[in-house]
């Protein structure tokens, strides 16, 4: 069946790029008779605030949205997420990495929307991994790309790929090769959270039945070393539609850094919901 979701981290109030991208989700599962989820996706410690999550829900109400109950909460799920990172390391996919992010450019794991060069850092020597492990240091496990090119096979490797049903900022669209490499040895388990944001998304797809994820086009890129972790997980992979970015009038896409105007603020200066879907075509 047809299902598709919305999910959002709470690190923040959501603004109109979240609005557009809610609506096209939900109104696709609408047009195709589909699921439409809800999913709160606040693995981060550090930065999800529970005020956040309350907010979401009420400007998703707001907008005129509604979604299947029980919403999905990432952080009641952390088991899962460390079984599939059990799994992986039995499977010697995962190797620890005890750098710091000052350390390298450690971008990847945690900011799904950063582009950041592709950080390959590798395993550390033996004698240092046993000496930082000895002194208790905190480590994040990393997926090594040239031991899951291994385990899938040269032949699998080269046959990873998605479907954009969508539109890539590229114009990338159809069948698209999947490139990990792209993303290189991301980190699957944060050192502060036991899972990152890579991992707990295609595990929730999975478990869910997402047949449609719907999401902006700053996550394309994250596509690619999603579609491998499917494959290794034998996984299903999703068809994925990612949409064009809500621009400002400044010109430049939203973002919660740039502190752009919030549906809460927009609601409180009296602007109506059917306003605020008509502005964003819906
Ligand atoms: N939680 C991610 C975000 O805040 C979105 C995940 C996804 O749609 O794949 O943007």
């Amino acid at each position: 069946m047809f299902t598709t979701r919305f999910a959002p981290s709470p690190t923040g109030r959501l603004h109109k790029g979240h609005a557009f991208s809610a609506l096209t989700a939900w109104t696709a599962a609408r047009a195709e008779g589909g699921r439409f989820l809800l999913r709160v996706e606040d693995i981060d410690p550090t930065r999800c605030r529970p005020e956040f999550e309350t907010g979401i829900v009420e400007d998703l109400t707001w907008l005129g949205l509604d979604w299947e109950e029980p919403v999905r909460r990432q952080s009641d799920h952390l088991p899962d997420y460390a079984s599939v990172v059990q799994t992986l390391r039995t499977r010697g996919l995962l190797y620890r990495c005890f750098r710091t992010r000052k350390e390298i450019l450690d971008g990847i794991g945690d900011a799904p929307h950063g582009a950041v060069e592709a950080v390959r850092p590798g395993p550390h020597a033996p004698d240092d991994e046993a000496g930082m492990l000895g002194e208790g240091r905190a480590f994040a496990w990393r997926l090594s790309l040239d031991r899951a090119r291994e385990a899938l096979g040269g032949a699998r490797w080269d046959r990873l790929s998605f479907i954009e049903e969508g539109e890539g900022p590229q114009g990338e669209r159809g069948l698209i090769r999947a490139l990990p490499e792209t993303a290189g040895d991301v980190v699957l388990a944060r050192k502060d959270a036991g899972t990152a944001y890579h991992l707990a998304v295609t595990h929730d797809d999975a478990l869910q039945g997402v047949s449609h994820v719907i999401r902006g086009q700053d996550l394309f890129e994250a596509t690619h070393i999603q579609a491998l972790i499917q494959a290794l997980m034998d996984w299903p992979t999703p068809v994925y539609r990612h949409h064009r970015l809500v621009i400002g009038t400044d010109g430049r896409r939203f973002a919660k850094r740039d502190g752009a105007v919030t549906l809460r603020a927009l609601r409180a200066s009296g602007l109506t919901s059917e306003a605020a879907r008509a502005e964003l075509g819906f």
